[in-house]
């Protein structure tokens, strides 16, 4: 990818200090996002995709300490203070998360929450105001202002979702970030709210971030993948080469894990094995346990990432060296 990054992390480390030691969640990850770039993070629950996401918005627990710079609008977000990071959380960088439709209180209208959020960055703005706002976005995830006036038990779980995912739009952001956003909904609204995420893409001036643990969605909606594991990223390149030829070893497990990705296989492969424990700081390459190529280098070195285009990038010492 060419262009200059929007957002660039630059050697991110999250750790959890826990009473039985630091649960090392990332680990030196090095990710650019760019302009009108769809970029998904991809990898199986406990990876660290909402601890990175998180923690370079410092909306993570106390007990996490992020180290490391995410540079945006040549700024470092690590280590701002709160007050300067919420003049950028919402306003330039938003989060749709896979909750945030259960954060709707029962006993307010949807427009007087609406109005609530939207004081909180714009002080002196008027109902009429707000309501124009979100009026305007609410057609872009195929709802009427009709919603406005109802309240969240009147609203199915899609609807709340979707008038999440126009709120984040409110302020015009530079960077959405969709954590999970699409996961709790079933399976046809699924992929309704996901070609409405895809429609804003194209139509609005944003570039997205999409967390998620299935890949198949990816594919749908990003133009760019970076693959997490155990707190490592693994790959990361256009989402067709990935796709079309996984590099990684771990990478290529999740793939056939998805047999809609790859047609005419009928057997789920999986990779056998589980996640290690974040505790343990790792020598070699962290996917080594379960690797089906696993040498002794990889027990005894860390692979750096490598290479394969100028967008394709894996992080496994067998790459360009059979
Ligand atoms: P999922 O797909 O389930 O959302 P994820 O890839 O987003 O998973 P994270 O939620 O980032 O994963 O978690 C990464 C690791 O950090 C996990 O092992 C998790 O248990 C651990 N973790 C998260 N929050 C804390 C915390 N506050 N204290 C200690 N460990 C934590
Ligand atoms: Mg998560």
């Amino acid at each position: 990818m060419t262009g200059n990054a929007l957002l660039s992390l630059k050697n991110v480390n999250v750790g959890y200090k826990t009473l039985t030691g630091t649960v090392y969640a990332a680990n030196d990850i090095n990710l650019d996002l760019y302009e009108s770039d769809a970029l998904g993070i991809v990898g199986e629950s406990g990876s660290g995709k909402s601890t990175l996401a998180m923690g370079v918005l410092d909306l993570l627990a106390d007990n996490a300490k992020v180290t490391g710079e995410a540079i945006f609008n040549g700024k470092n977000l690590i280590g701002l203070s709160e007050k300067e990071m919420r003049a950028i959380r919402w306003r330039e960088i938003s989060v749709v998360f896979q909750k945030s439709m259960n954060s709707f209180s029962p006993v307010y209208k949807i427009s007087e929450q609406i109005y609530d959020i939207y004081k909180v960055h714009k002080p002196s703005a008027t109902r009429a105001e707000s309501d124009a706002a979100i009026t305007r976005l609410l057609g872009v995830v195929n709802l009427t202002d009709r919603v406005l006036n109802m309240y969240q038990h009147q609203l199915s779980g899609g609807m709340l979702q979707r008038i999440c995912i126009a709120l984040s739009l409110i302020f015009d952001p530079k960077i959405v970030v969709f954590d999970e956003a699409t996961t709790a909904l079933d399976v046809v609204t699924q992929g309704q709210v996901i070609g409405e995420i895809k429609r804003l893409q194209r139509d609005f001036n944003v570039s997205s971030i999409l967390i998620t643990h299935d890949i198949s969605v990816v594919a749908e909606t990003c133009n760019r993948v970076a693959v997490m594991y155990a707190g490592y990223l693994m790959e990361t390149g256009p989402v067709r080469s990935v796709i079309k030829e996984p590099l990684h070893p771990y990478t290529q497990g999740l793939i056939s894990s998805f047999p809609t990705l790859e047609t005419g296989k009928t057997m789920i492969r999986g990779i056998p094995g589980t996640l290690p424990n974040l505790k343990n700081k790792v020598q070699g390459c962290v996917f080594a346990p379960r690797c089906p190529r696993v040498k002794d280098i990889c027990r005894n070195e860390r692979p750096l990432q490598r290479s394969a285009t100028p967008e394709h990038m894996v992080a496994c010492h067998f790459f360009g060296r059979e």
